[in-house]
């Protein structure tokens, strides 16, 4: 069995986590530790006609399968590719009526591919799937019933002609799928848009405090036949030095968070209990909680009850978020951040939050000033907090950059903008389309930089007359999902 690509790495059995991933070479920040294709991968059942079911990419015109009619692809080549893994589904659809969910649909893709290549190894990877685990034995009874109800479905709709395997296995099947299943976005990175399982990848143990990062790539279909052609992947990167021996690491969660809620977070969607350095010492915990210190330092019942007001406010802005009423969700943020102003730290998580909301909502609503104040403050925040190459604190800074691009602050929007294209360097790699977008902004900005500090005058000028000749670039609908967590979960 070849390890195809997989050589420089390897499974160990790390003390108290089970197993692991270690380098068996040096890794410098940025650099592809490995790339591995999907074992199997489906896209959401809310999406199935928006996004291409190869390559998961939104497209604005895609063919749909003429066979089941539920399929779609952005061309031939995505269609072509897709007939391997498709071929049993599409007559399965045929003869049920209808498409299952996700998870039957994802649980059935990895059966065929079962059934096709055996249980064991397959090319490229250092578990099986019969070696993952699957915390069935962990299930709350509520759990339990959703997988009854999965392995019920499941059986209903697998086709009689198929290999048949028992409930116990296919019930590991679910199991593994709940604990080990991946995110997948579209290629702007702004939407998860389906959901994947790579075992090499599920092999990873956590940290808060990674040294590596894993992100998913469409690939790049329309190359194909050109060296250039890639297949949609996802990647382990490098964020720091990697000496050989040393475990590789991701983060399951998001870093903003005091460890304690990690720790819960951590326990309730993957069973573990973290003894990273990060929660083990509380590390910027003090950070995420700090208050306004000196003379005017607010006593613990007002921190407390500024705290509690923050709560419920944002419990108020996802409502009017979901109700797309975005004029409330702005007068929420400024209400809250008058209450929150005199008393929480420049890094307190609960002022961040409001932040982050408020920039992202007012720069939609084309109100960019004030918005690129809020979003300048919240990079400012997020810079202490995260590591300097976490892909969230990227995509962040990005986005206060364009805000401030907008806002016709082109001496901060460019420094910004400088900022996220060398973190997403490290954290996508320079052929990602968001990198790519990136570097396009950048020399843009540039120039018009490089136009404003030789004639003030004539750079408002011409900002004016673009203005008003070019739409500007409309700042995508505010989402209503919280950023698409890596691995895939239910709540
Ligand atoms: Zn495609
Ligand atoms: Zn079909
Ligand atoms: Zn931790």
């Amino acid at each position: 069995m070849t390890k195809g690509g997989m050589e420089s790495v390897e499974v160990f059995t790390s003390e108290g986590k089970g197993r692991g991933l270690k380098a068996q070479k040096e890794f410098l920040p940025g650099d592809v530790i490995f790339a591995e294709p999907a074992y199997a991968a489906v896209v959401f059942d809310s999406l199935t006609h928006v996004i291409c079911h190869t390559c998961f990419k939104r497209q604005e015109r895609l063919h749909r399968c003429g066979q089941c009619k539920f399929a779609y692809y952005c061309d031939r080549t995505c269609q072509r590719a897709a007939w391997l893994n498709h071929k049993n589904e599409c007559s399965a659809i045929k003869r049920h009526g209808k498409a299952p969910t996700e998870n039957i649909r994802l649980a059935a893709r990895i059966m065929w591919k079962m059934e096709r290549e055996g249980s064991g190894l397959s090319e490229g990877c250092l578990v099986s799937i019969d070696d993952l685990q699957n915390h069935v034995e962990h299930f709350g009874e509520e759990e339990k019933k959703d997988l009854r109800v999965d392995v019920e479905s499941f059986l209903e709709f697998w086709p009689p002609q198929s290999q048949q395997f028992g409930v116990q296995y296919i019930s590991h099947i679910f199991g593994v799928i709940n604990c080990n299943a991946f995110t997948l976005s579209d290629q702007r990175g702004l939407q998860a848009v389906g959901v994947g399982i790579f075992p090499n990848l599920c092999q990873a143990n956590h940290d808060c405090w990674p040294n590596c990062t894993v992100i998913f790539n469409n690939g790049n279909h329309e190359a194909v036949r050109s060296m250039f052609h890639t297949q949609m992947r996802i990647e382990l990167r490098a964020l720091s030095k990697i000496s050989p021996g040393d475990e590789l690491t991701v983060s399951y969660v998001d870093f903003l968070n005091v460890s304690e809620e990690r720790r819960k977070q951590l326990k309730k969607q993957y069973y573990f209990d973290c003894t990273c350095e990060h929660c083990k010492k509380q590390i910027k915990d003090d950070l995420m909680l700090a208050v306004k210190e000196g003379d005017n330092k607010p006593s613990a019942e007002t921190v407390k009850e500024v705290i509690q007001f923050s709560k419920d406010t944002l419990e108020k802005i996802n409502k009017a978020r979901l109700e797309g009423v975005y004029h409330e969700v702005v007068k929420l943020c400024r209400d809250c951040l008058k209450k929150q102003e005199p008393v929480l730290g420049d890094t307190n998580l609960y002022l961040l939050r409001i932040l982050s909301i408020a920039s992202e909502v007012l720069s939609y609503l084309q109100m960019f000033e004030e918005a690129a104040d809020y979003a300048k403050r919240m990079v400012d925040g997020y810079m202490k907090i995260y590591h300097p190459n976490n892909a969230q604190l990227g995509m962040a800074v990005m986005r206060a950059g364009v805000t401030h691009w907008h806002a016709g602050l082109i001496e901060a929007g460019h420094g910004m903008i400088c900022k996220a294209y060398a973190i997403l360097l490290i954290t996508h790699g320079p052929s990602h389309p968001i990198t790519k977008d990136l570097e396009v902004m950048r020399v843009q900005t540039e120039m018009e930089l490089r136009m404003f500090q030789q004639n003030e005058f004539m750079y408002y000028k011409m900002r004016e007359a673009a203005l008003k000749n070019q739409k500007i670039q409309v700042m995508p609908e505010p989402s209503n999902e919280t950023a698409p967590s890596l691995f895939h979960k239910k709540e």
